[in-house]
């Protein structure tokens, strides 16, 4: 992990409130080694804003890297007035990756809200090695989605209120592909609610599942302990929080689906 100085290529608005950016990070790029990876952004060198936001990588290739984000308070609207050959303070690579998706199943990739560009990164990858999947992304209504509802390529998108795609969560379209598919496999990232209801059903139906978790995160190095996560330990002792608990930024954002609990489940 390494910090980076990086210039902005484009910054552009793809749906209602939510933005591509693309800058050259040759030396985050080096070290980088996979979809699920994100790095930690200091979009403003101040003391209004001193901690950095974590964001995806959407994409890693030729010395550049994009995110997709979307705004949800001060750093990010200021972020999203960024100009191209604007400077921004880049660390990373950091966290873990998606694994098993090319090894002997069906990857199904599901996004929604902000948890979208990773799939996106490994769908890219999926498509570079010829691997047969699909990717459900669900959204509370059609100004939220940047992408075309493609079911006969396996591009599924889901609306809450039915505006575009299908009607409904992204549930509906998981539980269809699993019935019809081989080996299934669950690769997710997005609200807890999404990740609650994929995790119970994933354990429910015993199909793997990762799920990318976005919890609230300050240093990202596991200094500040912010991002902490509760894990489903069994044989934990009392008295151990080391075996209680994990740390978002460096054990994560990907763990397996029975290996972690949610607060509102
Ligand atoms: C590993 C990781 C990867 C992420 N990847 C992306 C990405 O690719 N694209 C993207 O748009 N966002 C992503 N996020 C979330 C993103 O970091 C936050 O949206 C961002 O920090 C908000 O900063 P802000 O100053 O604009 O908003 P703030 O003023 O900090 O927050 C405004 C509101 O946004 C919500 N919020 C802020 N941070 C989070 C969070 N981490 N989780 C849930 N809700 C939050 C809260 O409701 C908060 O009140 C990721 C988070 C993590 C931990």
């Amino acid at each position: 992990m390494l910090i980076e100085r990086v210039n902005i290529i484009s910054n552009e608005e793809v749906a209602h409130n939510i933005w591509q950016m693309s800058f050259e990070a040759p030396e985050i790029i080096s070290e980088y080694k996979g979809p699920g990876q994100f790095i930690n952004i200091l979009v403003e060198d101040s003391w209004s804003h001193p901690l950095r936001r974590p964001m995806s990588i959407a994409s890693a290739k030729n010395g550049k890297i994009s995110i997709i984000y979307k705004i949800f308070g001060d750093v990010t609207d200021i972020l999203s007035k960024k100009l191209p050959n604007d400077n921004i303070e880049i660390l990373g690579p950091l966290g873990n990756t998606f694994t098993n998706w090319n090894v002997d199943c069906y990857p199904i990739l599901v996004g929604g809200g902000v948890g979208i560009p990773p799939l996106l990164n490994l769908k890219s990858e999926c498509e570079n090695y010829n691997i047969d999947h699909s990717i459900v992304i669900g959204a509370r209504n059609a100004t939220e989605h940047f992408m075309t509802h493609e079911p006969e390529n396996d591009i599924i998108l889901t609306t809450d209120d039915g505006s575009f795609g299908e009607l409904g969560t992204v549930m509906n379209p998981i539980d269809r592909i699993i019935k019809e598919k081989n080996s299934p496999y669950i690769f997710a990232c997005g609200p807890e609610p999404m990740l609650v209801a994929i995790r119970d059903y994933a354990l429910k139906n015993g199909i793997p599942a990762q799920l990318s978790v976005e919890s609230y995160m300050g240093c990202g190095v596991g200094l500040c302990q912010g991002c902490i996560i509760s894990k489903n330990n069994k044989s934990q002792k009392d008295n151990s929080y080391h075996e209680q608990y994990s740390l978002v930024c460096l054990d994560g954002p990907i763990y397996e689906a029975e290996d972690i609990k949610f607060e509102q489940s």
